[in-house]
């Protein structure tokens, strides 16, 4: 197949001063959880890309100094040739497919934490850090700032020695130090480098003439990465005046404009918040103040949307982090004509979980990434089947899914047989609630390509026993069968069941998801702290309950502090008019009410109400995988091989973990991994230098 014509001008070259990519597919500058301490692993990663037709490939963004050092966060580091290695490992597999190599150069500034260097914290004037860490920052003297300024021009000559093509500067997410020096809210300073925009604007324009001064004529093209909104925290989003007028009095200097939203809270907003394309309402006007190509994201995924955004003049890139990472091979699918084939990001943000949970990034919808280069997992390409084995899966959600595509890729015959009268399993269940409409994504994707392969069959409505399992004849069976939310209250706070005897005033998120919504006074009690709580007292307020959550930690759905979406989802429920209580528990539940307790304290009271939705823990369905291995016991010519449970079924967790289950133990099939005791994939190892 051969590309839609309609999709040309996005294979256009794109000039970037002394550089040009090799079209418009540009994947911008992404943390990766990678970074410094994991240089194979972020080179194959990057070099994925690179190969699924991306024109330009970035890093991270990059320590420039010892003074820049974001310990515990793993971002990249160029404080010194010895890093220089590192980099271009990635450069040169980007080099590889014929992509340009990026670098994002950064001085962090009241940012940096500086804990591993135990360096000072340096800022444009003296004063507390963002955050609430107890830290102070020093003010930049004149004579430190010309030293910062040899410290960019230093990393910038690396970063081409490097074999970078494109050197960032970075001015933007209020993360650096140019960021700072623009702020009037961290910039107090009265000289030449304070006051007036054209004042505080100076530290930029310094390192960025000096940057180009230094690798311009060595061939590098210079990119100024920065935020078109002052940070004015989550919600508020507003356009800038004065960041537009750092562009217009910069315009003409970078190769590149690379614009965005302040803070990453607000840029890489999830699909629960924010659809695809929402950045352009506040970039549009960027392309009007300079004649240099302009680079901006979305989480574009829709060939389509690209195209409208080129030609409505609102950018000449098309950006992507994300939609690169949940399909490294977006743009060879649509030069390709395989549109339908693209894996979109649906926007849940678990692979910036990796980032601040300091581990290699995962992904819902791509399984493969991380594992590029410690398992040798290539995006688009599996072995072939190992052995004739046909292969029974029952269970049609994530992992059921996934593990039929991947089986199906490698040429098994497979059954997939699923109970109830619709794929997706949890994903079908859960993307009817409120703002997660684009999970479906995950069942949609994989649908599609199951349907068109000749090896694999596909079954809705047929529920398996045990005995159907043994009978069907199948080698290998592998049993997806799910999990479901507990009724007793068990959780993370309380590891004994809570209620006795009032059932009927219980209910679960699966009774939600299966349409029963109460009416009156529900309390929903959240002791799971990701999305679901949350979205469950959505759900009961739309139909017009009046919900009372509670939940023991100190904030509203903890754990997606993780996922950039803590602060949305509490102002939400407060906009919403929900009761909210936190650092509260359920202690016990009856037939005269709920008794919560202060986890403070201990300060308990008791609360008459019309339904309790517990939201806490779930129970694997195993019982399917239990009876199949009893009876096969029993079986002494039974044609099976084995039987394995997977996904949820095995243990409940994200629906990134369970495709991932699927997708391993497809990859597993008649491999010699597959009875491991020793460590199943490659691992780093710092360096031991001789005595
Ligand atoms: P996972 O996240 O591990 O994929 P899900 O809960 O999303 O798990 O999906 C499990 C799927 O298995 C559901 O669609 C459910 O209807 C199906 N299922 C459960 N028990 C059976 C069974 N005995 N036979 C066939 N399908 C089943
Ligand atoms: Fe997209 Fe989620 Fe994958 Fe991140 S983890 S790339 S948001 S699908």
């Amino acid at each position: 197949m051969s590309r839609d014509p309609r999709y040309d001008i996005l294979f256009e070259p794109i000039k970037l001063g002394p550089v040009t990519a090799k079209n418009r597919f540009y994947q911008v500058p992404h943390c990766s959880g990678m970074g410094h301490t994991k240089p194979h692993t972020a080179a194959a990663m990057r070099g994925s890309k690179a190969e699924g037709g991306w024109a330009v490939v970035s890093t991270e963004e990059c320590e420039i100094h010892h003074t820049s050092d974001v310990s515990p966060y793993i971002e990249q580091r160029l404080w010194d040739d010895s890093d220089i290695p590192n980099h271009a490992r990635m450069v040169d597999a980007v080099h590889a497919h014929g992509a340009l190599a990026a670098i994002e150069l950064a001085h962090n500034g009241l940012e940096a934490s500086n804990l591993y260097s135990r360096s000072t914290i340096v800022g444009p004037s003296p004063g507390p850090v963002p955050g609430y860490n107890p830290v102070q920052a020093a003010g930049l003297t004149k004579k430190e700032i010309r030293e910062v300024r040899q410290i960019y021009r230093a990393a910038a000559a690396r970063a081409k020695k490097a074999g970078f093509d494109i050197i960032y500067v970075y001015s933007g997410h209020g993360l650096t130090l140019p960021t700072h020096f623009l702020s009037r809210k961290y910039n107090q300073r009265t000289d030449e480098y304070g006051g007036s925009l054209e004042n505080r604007c100076r530290f930029l324009k310094e390192i960025l003439e000096e940057t180009i001064d230094e690798v311009r004529q060595e061939g590098c093209a210079i990119a100024v990465r920065i935020s078109v909104d002052e940070p004015a925290g989550a919600n508020q989003i507003r356009v800038s005046e004065e960041s537009l007028a750092v562009i217009e009095m910069l315009a003409e200097l970078p190769d590149l404009w690379d614009v965005n939203l302040s803070t990453w809270v607000n840029d890489s907003a999830t699909s629960r918040f924010e659809p695809e394309g929402f950045q352009a309402q506040f970039i549009k006007g960027v392309k009007s103040l300079t004649s240099k190509p302009v680079v901006g994201v979305g989480r574009y995924t829709s060939p389509d949307t690209m195209v409208a955004n080129i030609r409505g003049g609102v950018q000449d890139l098309i950006g992507a982090a994300r939609p690169s990472i949940a399909d490294p091979f977006l743009p060879k699918k649509i030069e390709e004509g395989r549109i339908d084939e693209i894996r979109e990001c649906i926007g849940c943000n678990i692979c910036v979980s990796g980032d601040f949970m300091m581990t290699p990034m995962r992904c819902t919808q791509n399984p493969t990434v991380g594992e590029e280069w410690r398992r040798g997992w290539h995006p688009e390409i599996i072995a072939s089947a190992g052995s004739s084995d046909s292969v029974l899966i029952v269970g049609a959600g994530p992992a059921g899914l996934e593990c039929a595509l991947a089986l199906g890729r490698r040429g098994y015959q497979v059954t997939l047989a699923e109970a109830s009268s619709e794929f997706g399993g949890r994903v079908a269940r859960e993307s009817r609630l409120p703002g997660l409409a684009t999970w479906r994504r995950v069942q949609d994707h994989r649908v599609l390509l199951l349907e068109r392969m000749t090896n694999v069959n596909l079954y809705l409505e047929s529920e398996m026993d045990a005995s159907a399992i043994c009978d069907f004849g199948a080698q290998r069976v592998v049993i997806a069968t799910g999990a479901k939310w507990r009724n007793d209250g068990v959780g993370r706070d309380n590891n004994f069941p809570v209620s006795r005897g009032i059932q009927k005033a219980i209910l679960t998120p699966d009774d939600i998801m299966n349409g029963v919504l109460p009416k009156g006074h529900v309390v929903i009690y959240d002791d799971d702290h990701y999305y679901m709580g949350g979205v469950i007292a959505e759900a009961i307020d739309e139909a017009g309950g009046y919900v009372t959550f509670i939940t023991p930690a100190a904030d509203v759905s903890h754990w997606t502090h993780n996922t950039l979406e803590q602060n949305r989802i509490q102002a939400r429920l407060i906009n919403l008019g929900i009761d909210i209580q936190t650092g509260t528990e359920i202690i016990s539940v009856d037939e005269d009410g709920v008794e919560i307790g202060c986890v403070y304290t201990g300060f308990s009271t008791k609360h008459r109400v019309n339904k309790l939705v517990l939201v806490t823990s779930r129970i694997p369905n195993r019982s399917v995988y239990d009876s199949v291995c009893e009876d096969l016991e029993g079986l002494q010519d039974s044609a099976i091989k084995s039987v394995d449970c997977i996904g949820d079924c095995q243990v409940p967790g994200t629906i990134a973990a369970a495709v991932y289950a699927g997708h391993l133990w497809a990859r597993e099939l008649d491999e010699s991994t597959a009875e491991h005791i020793e460590t199943p994939f490659r691992r780093e190892h710092a360096v031991v230098e001789p005595n």
